[in-house]
């Protein structure tokens, strides 16, 4: 039986949002709504005969609030010329992305009161996402009366961790009395790409592996990025840690550092812990080293114009994202598949190529040819490959 889902990331001022016919997960209609309550904008794009097609690009549009914002959501969804919903009740439920779960959700969960307290407890470890994702969940109860609400866990996936690989070696005071510990994100992508690893390998050597013990490796490369271990379907570590800047170099985010180095520059650069945030996940990673931009595009432009801060950026992800590979590896000993996902995941031909040649040394071959594409499921490794290696 077929049924649509409507699926909510609530922003502190932007609000995206997926229609999906399901089981088949078609994408039915997709959008945002930027600068709410300032100078709102509005991009309504829906499917027709498979093609995505934009119908909608307002520049100005009166939305003060989340609220005003669902309520054309709503009707944009229900029009004749732009919907592509007969009415709201055709939605069976309503998914909601809520970055910060903690410790206290480890999947999705239907949204009742206690739930909502509990979304609400975790606002000190997500204080920019949490509020505005709760406040999408509320705007929606109110709205669509009666359609049940679901919470999707940036962190959940990763609550499989065990305690010796999430814990930080600071006093145990901290982690009893503020959460201190590594939480990971990414997790629906993790969960996602890793699943389809495991039935890729399930269906094409039926017998070889046991489903429990099947180790893969996802690398999840966009603006931010993360790697994790999944063993026998379950995340056993990942690079993002209490917040999403630890791990490894990404497009404004330094990743991991040594923890001194940021407190002997905010005491000279006379930084306010503010300031020294910003400084972190904003001006820090390709941007910071490169110079040139955030934008992975970019720097891989200019450093193919001879840049040379731009090559080092470029170098120290490669670097860095090798060296993680490996000790994920240790950490699961041994690795049946790798993934790569995400824009740079699924776009970055030369970015996989250069990784998979430095994991030569564990009997990684990639196949060129079948690296050359972009934004496609498929094997990028030769049949006499150690490990399997896709774009998911
Ligand atoms: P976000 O974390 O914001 O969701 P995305 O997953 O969209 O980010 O990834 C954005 C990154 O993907 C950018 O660094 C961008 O340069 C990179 N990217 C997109 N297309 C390509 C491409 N063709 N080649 C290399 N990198 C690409």
């Amino acid at each position: 039986m077929s049924f649509k889902e409507l699926i909510i990331n609530a922003g502190s001022s932007s609000l995206k949002y997926q229609v999906f016919e399901m089981p088949e997960a078609k994408v039915l209609a997709k959008g945002i709504f930027e600068q709410i309550g300032t100078d709102c904008t509005f991009t309504h794009k829906v499917d027709k005969d498979g093609e995505e097609v934009k119908v909608l690009d307002k520049k100005s549009v009166e939305a003060k609030d989340h609220h005003d914002a669902i309520t054309i959501l709503l009707e944009t969804l229900t029009d004749k010329e732009t919907g592509v919903l007969e009415s709201m009740n055709d939605i069976s439920a309503v998914g909601h992305r809520v970055l910060h779960g903690g410790e206290e959700f480890s999947g999705s969960v239907v949204v009742t009161e206690d739930v909502k307290a509990a979304i609400r407890k975790c606002i000190p470890l997500g204080p920019l996402h949490n509020p505005a994702n709760l406040m999408g969940i509320e705007v929606c109860e109110e709205i669509m009366k009666g359609i049940p609400q679901v919470a999707v866990f940036d962190t959940a996936f990763h609550q499989t961790i065990p305690d010796f690989a999430y814990m930080y070696a600071l006093p145990y005071k901290y982690y009893l009395k503020h959460g201190i510990r590594r939480y990971g994100f990414h997790g629906t992508s993790h969960r996602y790409v890793s699943a389809r690893a495991t039935d890729f390998l399930m269906k094409k050597y039926p017998g070889k592996y046991n489903p429990d013990e099947l180790k893969v490796v996802t690398c999840h490369l966009g603006n931010g990025s993360s790697i994790t271990a999944v063993k026998g379907g379950k995340c056993i570590d990942t690079s993002m840690g209490l917040t999403p800047l630890d791990g490894f170099i990404m497009g404004s985010r330094c990743g991991a550092v040594d923890p001194t180095a940021i407190t002997y520059i905010q005491a000279k650069e006379n930084l306010s812990p503010s300031e020294t945030d910003t400084m972190m996940n904003k001006k820090s990673g390709f941007l910071g080293i490169s110079g040139v931009s955030s934008d992975m595009r970019d720097v891989e432009n200019a450093a193919a114009e001879g840049n040379e801060r731009a090559q080092l950026a470029l170098d120290i992800f490669y670097y860095q994202l090798t060296k993680l590979i490996g000790s994920y590896t240790a950490a699961l000993g041994g690795v049946d598949a790798i993934c790569f996902t995400a824009g740079i995941g699924e776009n970055g031909i030369g970015t996989r190529e250069k990784i998979c040649e430095n994991l030569s040394y564990m009997g990684v071959k990639i196949d060129k040819g079948a690296n050359n594409c972009r934004g496609k499921e498929v094997k990028i490794s030769t049949a006499d490959s150690s490990v399997e290696v896709y774009v998911i």
